[in-house]
C-alpha cells in the first residue's frame, strides 16, 4: 500500500464505500490522510459515572453489565439498551437506530465511551455515545489507543452517509502506516521562519490532537502550506505569461478624444484613470491581464469599448465575450453605436440562428438606436473574422474588427486572423477554464499572445483578488457616474405587499418601468441527485405563474410581459425590445437578466424570494435600476424570517456599494459565497484564510522569495512537484 494507492484498496473498503469517498474526492490513502476535520468535541476528562451531571457532555469508562436491543413498538426504531458500570456507579446508555451494535458488544465488555447525559423517570441516561473498546480493564493507559473517546475526538464533516467514525477509524490506521514517511515540501527556511510543525507531526495532531492549541497550531500549518501552493501556482502562470510577447499597441490620442468628446456624457475621473491604466498596458509587448472592477452601473463598458478601439486602429481586432444572448446583443447595439463614427466592422455571433453584421452606420428611432445589419451566414462570420492574405500587398485583412459573441466564440471553428485585445464581460458566469482558452487558443499574429482584459461581474475585496489573480493588474472604478440617486433598498413584509403594488402601480403610471424577478423553484429531490433536470424547468414554472398572477389580478389594466432562459431567442428580444420601448412596462423574468441588462428608465426592482439569492446576485439584480437620474427602488420579499437571511437582507440594505457588500458576505458566509468560488478548486483551509489579509500576505511574501531564488522550483524538487500537481487542481487565471 502506498500513499498515492487508490483508496479502493484500504482495508473494508467495497464499491459502495469506494464511490462515496469519491463523491467526497477522496481517491487516494493520501486524499484520505488530508481530509479534515471540521471541529473537535472535546471527550478528553473523563469523569466518574456518580460525578455525571445532567445534559453534560462526558467521557465515562466502564464494564458492560448487560445490553439488549429491541424495537419500540411505536415507532418501530431499534433501541440498543446497555448498562455501564465503574467503581463509583453504574449509568444507562441507549442507542438510538444502531441494531448492530448488539454485535460488536457484550456484557463484560470494557468501553470508553462518550456522549451527552439526559435525564430521564429514573436518573440519567448516555443518548447515542460514541464509544471505544478497550482490550482490558481501563486501569492501563488506554489514552493513546483511543480515538472515539477520551479525548479531543474529531469531527469530520459528514456528508454521503459516512459517519466520523468511520474516517477515525480508517485514518488512524493511514496515520500508524505513513506518518512516518511523509515527505516535507516546505522548505525548512519556511518552516523554521515561520515556526510552523512539521508535516508529519501536523497530521497527527490535525486529527488527533493533544490539546486545542496543538490542533490550531497544525491547521496553521496546513493553512500556510495550501494558501502557499496556490499562491506558487498563481505567481508562477504569471510569470510565465510576462515572458510571453503580445502586440504593443500604441495609444492614440486624437483618436480617444474623438470618442471621448462623441459620448453623451463625461466620462467619470475614475473612468479616465482606468483607461489610462489599460491604454499604458496595451503600449507593453508584456501581456496584459487586467481586471476592471466596479460596482454594477459604473460604465465599466465604454471603457473597455475604447480599448478595443484603440486597438482597431492598430490594426488588430477586438473580441467582446458576455455571459448570456441578451447581454451579448446589448453589448452589439451599444458598441455599434459608441463606435458609430470610426467605420468600425462590428459583428455578432450568438447561438444558433443569429447571423448579423453591422456594416455600416446606423440611425435613432424612437425605439432607441438601430444600427444598420445586415444578416450573413455563421460561415461568412468566421471566414471574415480568419481573414486571408491579400496577393498584392502580402498583409493579412480582415473582414471583422470587433467580434461580438457569448462563449460560441470560444469553439475551436472560431478563428481570429489578428486578435489584439480579449474583453470578457460580467465573467462569473464563465468556467474559468473557457477563458484561458480563449485567451490561449486564439493566439494573434506571429503567435502573440492577445492582451487580455476582464470585467468581473461581482466585485472582489482586494485580498481575494490579490490571491486568486497573482500579481494582478487591477483598475478599480470607484466612482459612480454623476447624478445617480442611490437605490433605495426596502424589505417588504408580507402585510406591506398591496402596499408595495400600489406603490408600483403609482411609478408606472408615471412612465417608469419595473422588473420582478422570480427565483427559481427547487425541483423536488429525487433519490439520484444526479438525475436532477439541468434545465431551469422550474424557473420558467416560477415565472409563469407569477405573470399570470401580475399580470390577471394585480396589474390587470399594465402591461406585463415575461422573460425566461427558456423561450426562443427571437421571442426574447422580442420581448426585450417591447420593454426598451415601453411596450411592457412590468418584466416578469428568471435570473437570465441579472448581469449587464441596461434599461434606464427602469426604476424598481421587485424581488420574490429574495433568501434564494446570493448578496452580489442581490446586489447584481438591484444594479439593473438607478442607471438615470430618476429615483430608483429595490423591493424585496422573503419568505423566510430566519436570522441569517435577515443579516444578509439588512447587509443589501445598509451597503453602500458592492465593494462593502462584499466584504460584508465574506463576513457572514465566508469565502465560499463568492461568485465562482466553489470553481476554484482552492482547498478549505486555504479559503477560510482568505479572510485574513496579513496572513494572505506573509504566505505570498514567502512564495515570492521562494520563487526568487528558484524561479521553477528546480532547488526544491519536491516542493515543484507537489505545485504541478497541485497546478491542475485548481482553477484561476
Ligand atoms: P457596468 O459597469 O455595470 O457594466 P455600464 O457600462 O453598463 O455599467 O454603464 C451603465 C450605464 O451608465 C450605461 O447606460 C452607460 O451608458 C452609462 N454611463 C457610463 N458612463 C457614464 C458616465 N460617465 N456618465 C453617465 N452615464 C454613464
Ligand atoms: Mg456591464
Amino acid at each position: 500500500m502506498q500513499l498515492d494507492s487508490s483508496i479502493q484498496y484500504l482495508a473494508g473498503v467495497g464499491p459502495i464505500l469506494f464511490k462515496k469517498l469519491q463523491r467526497l474526492k477522496i481517491e487516494t490513502m493520501e486524499d484520505l490522510l488530508f481530509y479534515f476535520p471540521t471541529r473537535y468535541e472535546d471527550f478528553s476528562q473523563i469523569v466518574p459515572i456518580s460525578r455525571i451531571k445532567p445534559n453534560q457532555l462526558c467521557t465515562v469508562q466502564g464494564k458492560i453489565l448487560e445490553i439488549k436491543a429491541q424495537q419500540t413498538w411505536k415507532k418501530k426504531m431499534s433501541l440498543t439498551q446497555a448498562v455501564l458500570q465503574d467503581e463509583s456507579g453504574a449509568i444507562e446508555i441507549v442507542w438510538f437506530g444502531q441494531p448492530y451494535l448488539i454485535k460488536s458488544l457484550k456484557a463484560g465488555d470494557f468501553i470508553t465511551t462518550a456522549g451527552k447525559a439526559v435525564v430521564s423517570k429514573n436518573g440519567f441516561y448516555l443518548s447515542n455515545p460514541v464509544y471505544e473498546k478497550l482490550d482490558s480493564s481501563p486501569s492501563q493507559n488506554i489514552e493513546m489507543s483511543s480515538i472515539h473517546s477520551g479525548r479531543l475526538v474529531p469531527i469530520y464533516p459528514e456528508t454521503a452517509g459516512l459517519p466520523s467514525r468511520w474516517f477515525r477509524s480508517a485514518i488512524y490506521r493511514l496515520l500508524q502506516t505513513f506518518s512516518n514517511q511523509m515527505v516535507e515540501i516546505l522548505p525548512n527556511s519556511i518552516l523554521q521562519g515561520e515556526n510552523l510543525m512539521p508535516v508529519s507531526t501536523a497530521l497527527w495532531q490535525i486529527h488527533f490532537p493533544d490539546n486545542q492549541e496543538q490542533a490550531q497550531k497544525a491547521k496553521t500549518r496546513f493553512s500556510f502550506e495550501e494558501l502557499f501552493l496556490v499562491e506558487l501556482v498563481v505567481l508562477q502562470q504569471r510569470y510565465r505569461l510576462n515572458k510571453e510577447k503580445s502586440p504593443c499597441l500604441p495609444f492614440n490620442l486624437e483618436l480617444t478624444k474623438k470618442i471621448v468628446d462623441s459620448l453623451p456624457f463625461k466620462l467619470t475621473d475614475s473612468q479616465r484613470k482606468c483607461a489610462y491604466q489599460i491604454f499604458k498596458d496595451l503600449e507593453k509587448t508584456r501581456p496584459m491581464s487586467r481586471l476592471l472592477e466596479g460596482d454594477v452601473g459604473s460604465g465599466k463598458t465604454v471603457v473597455a469599448v475604447m480599448a478595443a478601439l484603440n486597438t482597431i486602429k492598430n490594426g488588430y481586432q477586438a473580441a467582446l465575450m458576455a455571459p448570456t444572448e441578451i447581454l451579448a446583443k446589448q453589448h452589439f447595439q451599444s458598441v455599434a453605436r459608441l463606435l458609430k463614427p470610426f467605420k468600425i466592422k462590428i459583428a455578432l455571433l450568438t447561438g444558433k440562428d443569429d447571423k448579423i453584421i453591422s456594416q455600416k452606420l446606423g440611425h435613432e428611432s424612437k425605439d432607441g438606436y438601430i444600427p444598420d445589419t445586415l444578416e450573413i451566414s455563421r460561415s461568412k462570420i468566421l471566414e471574415k473574422a480568419k481573414g486571408k492574405i491579400n496577393p498584392r500587398t502580402k498583409d493579412l485583412e480582415v473582414g471583422i474588427d470587433f467580434l461580438i459573441g457569448t462563449h460560441s466564440l470560444i469553439q475551436d471553428k472560431v478563428k481570429f486572423g489578428k486578435l489584439g485585445l480579449v474583453i470578457i464581460d460580467e465573467q462569473h458566469r464563465f468556467g474559468v477554464e473557457q477563458r484561458s482558452r480563449l485567451v490561449a487558443n486564439k493566439k494573434g499574429a506571429d503567435s502573440l499572445i492577445t492582451q487580455l482584459l476582464s470585467l468581473p461581474a461581482t466585485t472582489i475585496p482586494g485580498t481575494l483578488a490579490l490571491t486568486i489573480y497573482g500579481d494582478l493588474d487591477l483598475s478599480v472604478l470607484d466612482q459612480m457616474p454623476q447624478g445617480r440617486k442611490p437605490v433605495i433598498t426596502k424589505i417588504i413584509a408580507p402585510t406591506d405587499r398591496q402596499e408595495a403594488y400600489c406603490f408600483i402601480k403609482q411609478l408606472v403610471k408615471k412612465g417608469e418601468q419595473v422588473f420582478v424577478v422570480c427565483p427559481r423553484i427547487e425541483p423536488p429531490k429525487t433519490e439520484n441527485s444526479e438525475l436532477k433536470p439541468k434545465t431551469p424547468w422550474s424557473e420558467a414554472k416560477a415565472v409563469k405563474e407569477e405573470y399570470e398572477k401580475l399580470s390577471k389580478e394585480i396589474f390587470p389594466d399594465l402591461k406585463v410581459g415575461m422573460l425566461h432562459g427558456k423561450m426562443k431567442t427571437k421571442e426574447k428580444d422580442k420581448i426585450m425590445q417591447q420593454f426598451k420601448n415601453k411596450k411592457i412596462e412590468i418584466l416578469v423574468a428568471t435570473s437570465v437578466i441579472e448581469v449587464g441588462v441596461d434599461i434606464p428608465q427602469a426604476t424598481v426592482m421587485m424581488i420574490e424570494g429574495a433568501e434564494r439569492f446570493g448578496l452580489a446576485q442581490l446586489h447584481q439584480f438591484r444594479g439593473r435600476v438607478g442607471r438615470s437620474d430618476l429615483q430608483s427602488y429595490c423591493l424585496l420579499f422573503t419568505e423566510s424570517s430566519a436570522q441569517a437571511t435577515q443579516a444578509r437582507m439588512k447587509a443589501l440594505v445598509t451597503a453602500k456599494n458592492g465593494f462593502e457588500l462584499a466584504e460584508k458576505d465574506l463576513e457572514i458566509r465566508g469565502p465560499g459565497s463568492l461568485f465562482g468560488a466553489k470553481q476554484w478548486g482552492i482547498p478549505d483551509l486555504a479559503m477560510e484564510q482568505l479572510k485574513h489579509l496579513p496572513f494572505v500576505e506573509k504566505v505570498r511574501e514567502s512564495a515570492k522569495e521562494i520563487l526568487q531564488f528558484s524561479p521553477q522550483l528546480k532547488k526544491f524538487p519536491l516542493l515543484g512537484e507537489r505545485v504541478k500537481r497541485f497546478g491542475k487542481k485548481i482553477h484561476l487565471e
